[in-house]
């Protein structure tokens, strides 16, 4: 029986699981990307991923992360690789060491501490690009890019045989692409996330949008998060195909949010948008 009752999402033949409810656990699974952003309270059906994306400190976001690396010890796996923000490396280091000590037996882990502007590879052709977002001191965004080569134009009438013989000569019969997949913003207030570039075009986009009532705009401001008017903002200038909506208040229903979300955002993007958290637009 596993830990917790996740949510599921399907979007063509990527899945996305997890859980996301402002201040208690945030954590959402890739599968098919080998790629968790954030990990809450580690559920059993991410333990088997091998990178763990962390975007901030908060205890809402990372503190299964001892588990999840302990765990994979405990069942014979590889150590995780947890790609860490730089200004968090050494605390979250400490911790795991406390947990050695507590447990008598070292937590095995591959921790990379990463920085805003660069990207690790995650398995081949997948890399995990960094960078800033408006919340806490050092907090990132991810996006998740696959890097390919495409074959020129000049070239795509060519037989096979052809093309080795262009090879065997030396000649560059392709270039690079990149195909932005997935964006992770973690927490954030409003930023002008769509120019960059890579964020704009990432396929899918999960973002927070903590707050949806009038009443709640200081509370978006003083928490750096995003209010439902903001989302809106965020969503018309970018050219994502899905949006998928983390972290909302316990203080609103989903319901309710809903509402105030089809009131905020325009038309042509609701049909885009969808909430983690919605039962109906799960798929199990
Ligand atoms: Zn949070
Ligand atoms: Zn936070």
């Amino acid at each position: 029986m596993p830990s917790h009752n996740l949510a599921k999402l399907k979007i063509d033949d990527l899945e996305i699981i997890g859980y996301s409810v402002a201040a208690e656990e945030t954590v959402v699974a890739m599968p098919q990307l080998d790629t968790c952003f954030d990990i809450g309270k580690a559920p059993d059906q991410v333990i088997s991923i091998n990178n763990v994306l962390l975007s901030h400190g908060h205890i809402d976001h990372c503190a299964g992360i001892a588990y999840y690396l302990s765990h994979r010890n405990f069942s014979g796996q590889k150590p995780g690789t947890v790609l860490v923000p730089g200004n968090m490396i050494r605390p979250i280091q400490q911790i795991l060491d406390a947990w050695g000590v507590l447990d008598g037996s070292k937590v095995p882990a591959n921790l990379v501490s990463v920085e805003v502007g660069q990207e690790y590879e995650i398995k081949p052709n997948l890399f995990a690009r960094v960078f800033p977002t408006k919340h806490s001191r050092g907090s990132v965004g991810y996006t998740v890019i696959e890097k390919r080569k495409k074959l020129k134009s000049e070239y795509t009438e060519l037989t096979g045989p052809q093309i080795v013989e262009l090879k065997k000569q030396g000649v560059t019969i392709d270039y690079p692409v990149e195909i932005p997949i997935v964006t992770y913003l973690g927490d954030t207030q409003y930023a002008e996330f769509g120019q960059l570039d890579y964020v704009a075009n990432s396929k899918i986009l999960i973002t927070e949008c903590t707050f949806y009532e009038d009443e709640h705009r200081e509370r978006a401001e003083i928490g750096r998060h995003m209010h439902v008017e903001e989302l809106a903002k965020l969503v018309r200038a970018m050219n994502n195909k899905h949006v998928i909506i983390t972290h909302i208040t316990h203080r609103t229903s989903l319901a309710a949010a809903k509402k105030m979300l089809k009131k905020a955002v325009d038309k042509q993007d609701m049909g885009k948008i969808i909430f983690l958290m919605d039962k109906r637009a799960r798929l199990q």
